[in-house]
């Protein structure tokens, strides 16, 4: 594809921010049709695209060659087309795929020779080039035998990001090949996720800007348990609302090319379920797994330190929750714990507003304990300090797992900028639990009564939880309790401050209440849960408080003090391992000769490529 870049400075507007239709710069003036407004901007991304076939300029405000540096990339050689021309036996390759040569020449395919770590040496690949605009600003390297490699440092993106500017649709594929399948039927709004079915948060900043203006995504990735998976987390970020899922009949928009159905099944797509009107057709395969598996799926804690806590209260995703409790009765720490521990045993994130914890790395410091079990500081009745290797296990376990959310410049926040963090952080981390604490720490904007705007801040909160199908806690503190004998009485949710709809308006509800003196211990209570699987309403479970780490464990029982990050049996993920690499010992026995696609003798066509 050859792109008909153009300067941004030549598109004649007032406006700065929002969208236009306007007369195209580049072509208006060949055209008989002077007042065609061709030209689509985008002012809030600083992207435009002409839709005049035979022009199609693309416009970018900010220069793409300066992000890379900005952001520590490394901008590849731009020499791509040094190495356009394609073997046969890659062509051959590509056909059998139904994949023809004019598509390959379309999307800039090349074939070199690179460095493959899988091989531990130089092999021939096909290259897939990632082009924004004009710009080559990352290679990704596929050997004959499917090993794949990327350029060192390139900019993470998705595969064809040109290709959606400007549209208001787009398929969201898990291949390259896929996008040039789409290509061979004439879908040309198709990207496809850089890594496979790995989900890492740098490519979504990076596409941002493209991904933002578009109004409905189809997700089209593998029909496969790691492709479906993967589809879920999509469209976390980029909301339900506004994606339906594809159902290829292979597996792969590629095998249904093959199959000569691709033109038919791309058109097979399934809603994801939000709130708003639906048929009985819309939900009927729910009603089935429901009917098949019982009741919902709440999130249930392993970890045995929270004793019989899944009997009597579990929550759900798509909730609000309250959980209040007395100043230092330990409200922030127990439901800290509890969502590391939701964190440590599935496959989520959260993300925690907590103003009164600061600075930072000293809240995340009690975060690191109660996941090692050891204090941060000092050694403390023969626990040991947390050492640097396990600190540095955390950082690997939490990152891009566990996020905290701080308004800057010592600011204070208001709902509205917490809404639009929120959905900022879902699109760009995929969170699924958001912890607010507390809720007086937020501010109200307008002029409505109090009462008036904790009625319309709690329903906005339930209905972002619905929409998004996250859990959003709430940390909120009582009214002044009353005392007896000299003892606070237990809140419920009619006490927290301000309002009944507490009470009435939230899903779930706790109380953490702490019993001082020598044999002092916790209690949990379930003040309410919206469904009656979720637990008992009125039940309370005790703990004891290992002080060292900060950790809960059954009153009377023995606290639990090894690192939980050893327990988890799902290895830590490294970061940024951008593709999937096979130890080089396995390598050197399996692969010994060069295989791929530019050899000339007959075993050629005995290899893939
Ligand atoms: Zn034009």
């Amino acid at each position: 594809m050859s792109y008909n870049i153009q300067n941004w400075e030549l598109i004649q507007s007032n406006k700065n921010t929002g969208t236009a239709k306007l007369k195209c710069p580049a072509c208006t003036d060949t055209r008989k049709n002077k007042q065609d407004r061709s030209l689509y901007v985008n002012f809030n991304s600083g992207i435009g695209k002409c839709f005049n076939d035979g022009c199609n300029a693309l416009f970018f405000r900010d220069s793409i060659e300066k992000s890379i540096v900005n952001d520590n990339y490394v901008l590849p050689s731009q020499e791509w087309h040094n190495y356009t021309n394609l073997s046969d036996a890659l062509v051959k390759y590509f056909e059998e795929r139904k994949i023809n040569q004019y598509t390959l020449k379309k999307f800039n395919i090349t074939e070199e020779r690179f460095y493959q770590p899988a091989h531990n040496k130089e092999v021939n690949n096909v290259v897939f080039n990632y082009f924004e605009g004009d710009v080559l600003v990352n290679k990704k390297y596929r050997s004959g035998d499917k090993k794949f490699t990327q350029s060192k440092s390139g900019k993470p993106i998705f595969y064809n990001i040109n290709s959606i500017i400007g549209e208001e649709e787009a398929y969201i594929v898990e291949g390259e090949i896929d996008v040039l399948s789409f290509d061979e039927i004439g879908v040309y709004n198709v990207i496809s996720i850089p890594n496979g079915a790995n989900d890492n948060d740098n490519y979504w900043i990076n596409s941002e800007k493209y991904l933002n203006g578009i109004k409905k995504f189809y997700i089209a990735t593998d029909n496969d348990a790691s492709g479906n998976n993967v589809a879920e987390k999509i469209a976390q970020r980029l909301g339900r609302y506004r994606c339906e899922r594809i159902i290829f009949d292979g597996k792969d928009a590629n095998e249904d090319l093959k199959a000569g159905v691709l033109r038919t099944t791309y058109r097979n797509c399934k809603k994801y379920p939000v709130s708003g009107s639906f048929t009985t057709e819309d939900l009927i395969d729910k009603m089935m797994d429901l009917y098949n598996q019982g009741l919902p799926n709440c999130i249930e804690v392993k970890n045995p330190a929270f004793g019989g806590l899944n009997g009597i209260f579990k929550l759900m995703y798509g909730h609000l929750v309250v959980g209040t409790g007395i100043p230092s009765h330990g409200k922030s720490n127990f439901t800290e714990w509890l969502v590391l521990n939701y964190l440590l045993e599935n496959d989520v994130k959260a993300s925690f507003f907590s103003p009164e914890h600061q600075p930072m790395e000293l809240h995340m410091s009690t975060f690191v304990q109660k996941v090692i079990g050891k204090n941060y500081f000092f050694e403390i009745d023969g626990t040991p300090r947390c050492s640097k290797i396990e600190l540095m296990q955390f950082h690997q376990w939490a990152n891009q797992k566990l996020y905290l959310t701080s308004p800057e410049n010592g600011e204070f926040a208001n709902w509205d900028w917490i809404f639009e963090k929120f959905k900022e952080q879902i699109y760009s981390f995929g969170i699924n639990i958001f912890v607010i604490d507390a809720w007086n720490k937020v501010e109200f904007t307008g002029n409505k009564t109090e009462r008036e705007n904790i009625t319309r801040t709690l329903s906005r909160l339930t209905q972002f939880a619905q929409q998004n199908n996250v859990l959003i806690i709430v940390i909120a503190h009582p009214t002044k309790m009353k005392k007896e004998d000299g003892v606070y009485e237990r809140p419920t949710l009619y006490d927290v401050s301000g309002s009944a709809d507490f009470r009435n308006q939230t899903h779930d509800g706790y109380c953490i209440y702490r019993y001082f003196g020598d044999d002092g211990y916790t209690t949990f209570t379930n003040l309410k849960t919206k469904y009656s699987f979720q637990g008992e309403i009125g039940e309370s479970i005790e703990y004891d408080y290992h002080k060292p780490s900060g950790r809960y464990y059954p009153k009377g029982g023995r606290p639990q003090t090894e690192s939980l990050l050893q327990k988890n049996e799902t290895p830590i993920e490294i970061e940024t391992a951008p593709f999937p690499m096979i130890a080089l010992e396995d390598v050197k026995t399996v692969f010994d000769n060069d295989l791929p696609f530019n050899t000339n003798n007959d075993e050629t066509d005995q290899v893939p490529f």
